[in-house]
């Protein structure tokens, strides 16, 4: 569970085709990492599987299934924001339950994947806490938790370290790649740093004005960039 395909997938915004006809597989299981300079269509294809916005064109199949008309709460993925979607007068405890008293689960089975999923995330101290009384680190954990109780397919992140300083980004970069090793779930990973993509991706795919210029792991794309676009953003020498 969590493979999935984009065939002659296109996005328009009114006149303004922001994704020209683009076809790509990610595998079950796989870290994907979507790289690019900012405005190059990152989010809005990370929206396009999410089910956040509609294709223009083309088809996204979730595990072989068309998902065009599934709506994103049944397409059994989970969107991590950026750690300042928690709601700030829950406990951490009820933000991580949400999406399941949202889904009616019984209260000893929320509770259930819940501590589950706090213990793995270290946060098995803090269910009582609020968000405000958390680090930067600990609220963004809060944030993959809710994902994790969920159970989906595949993650999907969209810069969700963006806002926290470098000290942590590097910590918190490691914490989501130990969770893939654990979980080996497929995760979609979203951002403009070179860096996280080399060091967190199984595969990498790069953007430019919505284009894919290349895919290819880490190594590949260091070693044989395909242009001096893909040469000059993953920093290897020409
Ligand atoms: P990235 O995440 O790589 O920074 P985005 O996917 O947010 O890029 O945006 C890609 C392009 O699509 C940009 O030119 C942006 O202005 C445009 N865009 C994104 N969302 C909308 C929208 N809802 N309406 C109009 N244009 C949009
Ligand atoms: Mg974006």
């Amino acid at each position: 569970m969590g493979r999935i395909v984009l065939e002659n997938v296109t996005k328009s915004f009114g006149d303004a085709q922001v994704i020209p006809p683009l076809n790509l597989t990610i595998e079950d299981g796989e870290f994907a990492v979507f790289v690019g300079p900012s405005g190059c269509g990152k989010s809005t294809l990370l929206r396009l599987i999410a089910g956040l916005e509609e294709t223009t064109s083309g088809q996204i199949l979730i595990d072989s299934k068309d998902a065009t008309e599934v709506p994103p709460s049944k397409r059994g993925l989970a969107m991590v924001f950026q750690s300042y979607a928690l709601y700030p007068h829950m406990t951490v405890r009820k933000n991580i339950a949400f999406p399941l008293r949202m889904a009616k689960m019984s209260q000893s089975e929320i509770d259930k994947k819940v501590e589950g999923a706090a213990k793995i995330l270290n946060l098995a101290d803090y269910l009582e806490q609020k968000p405000g009384q958390l680090s930067g680190g600990q609220r963004q954990r809060v944030a993959i938790g809710r994902a994790i109780v969920r159970e989906p397919a595949a993650f999907l992140f969209d810069e969700p370290l963006s806002n926290l300083d470098a000290a942590l980004r590097v910590g918190m970069r490691l914490e989501i790649s130990e969770l893939h090793n654990r979980l080996r779930t497929t995760m979609i990973y979203v951002t403009h740093d070179q860096v996280e993509a080399m060091t967190m991706a199984d595969k990498i795919v790069v953007l430019r004005a919505g284009n894919i210029e290349q895919v290819g792991s880490p190594l590949d794309l260091y070693h044989t960039p395909r242009n001096i676009f893909v040469a000059g953003f993953i920093g290897s020498p020409k």
